[in-house]
C-alpha cells in the first residue's frame, strides 16, 4: 500500500514535473480543505455519516509546510486509517496526534511521497552530485526548489537517502 503511493508521486513528478500531494489525496479519495480555523498544521477526520475523509491544512502556515502537512495526513490514512475511525480525528501537535512513534512513521512516509528516493536520485545525476561530494547550501536550495520542500526537510531526506550534507548554519 505505501509503495502505491509512492509510485504515484513518482508518476506525478515524471508526467507533471510536481507532485500534487492535492491530487494524491484526492485520487484516494480524500477531500482537502484549507482552513484559518485550526491553531495547529493540520489534520484529517473521518465522517461517519457520510464515510470520507477530509484533511483540513492551516492556510496560514508556508506552502512547503502546507504540502509536508497533507502528505503527512495521507500517510495517516495509509498507516493507521483504522486509529482515524476509531477517533474521527486525528491532527498534528494537538490533543488528537497519535503516539509519538505513529507521527514519526507518518512524517517518513511523508518525506517519501514528497521526494521519492528514485526522483531524488535521478535529479542528483542529472546535477552531477554523487554520495561522495558534500553538499552545498545552493544545491539543498536547488533540491528544496525542485520539490516543493523546506531546507530542513530536504537536509533530512537528503542525509536519509545516503548523500553527504555536512554542517549547514540556517
Ligand atoms: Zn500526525
Amino acid at each position: 500500500m505505501d509503495n502505491k503511493v509512492i509510485e504515484q508521486a513518482i508518476n506525478l513528478k515524471k508526467t507533471k514535473g510536481r507532485i500534487d500531494v492535492i491530487d494524491i489525496a484526492n485520487s484516494l479519495g480524500i477531500k482537502v480543505y484549507s482552513t484559518k480555523k485550526i491553531q495547529y498544521p493540520s489534520m484529517i477526520a473521518h465522517n461517519k455519516e457520510t464515510g470520507y475523509y477530509e484533511i483540513y491544512f492551516n492556510e496560514n502556515e508556508k506552502k512547503t509546510r502546507n504540502r509536508f502537512s497533507i502528505a503527512h495526513e495521507i500517510a495517516h490514512y495509509i498507516l493507521h486509517k483504522s486509529k482515524i475511525i476509531e477517533f474521527g480525528v486525528v491532527g498534528r501537535e494537538n490533543l488528537c496526534s497519535l503516539s509519538s512513534s505513529e507521527e514519526l512513521e507518518a512524517d517518513k512516509l511523508a518525506a517519501e511521497i514528497l521526494m521519492p528516493c528514485s526522483c531524488v536520485n535521478e535529479f542528483m545525476e542529472h546535477n552531477e552530485i554523487t554520495r561522495d561530494v558534500k553538499i552545498e547550501l545552493d544545491m539543498i536550495k536547488k533540491v528544496a526548489k525542485e520539490f516543493e520542500t523546506s531546507l530542513l526537510a530536504t537536509i533530512m531526506r537528503l542525509r536519509e537517502l545516503g548523500y553527504y550534507v555536512g554542517y549547514i548554519e540556517l
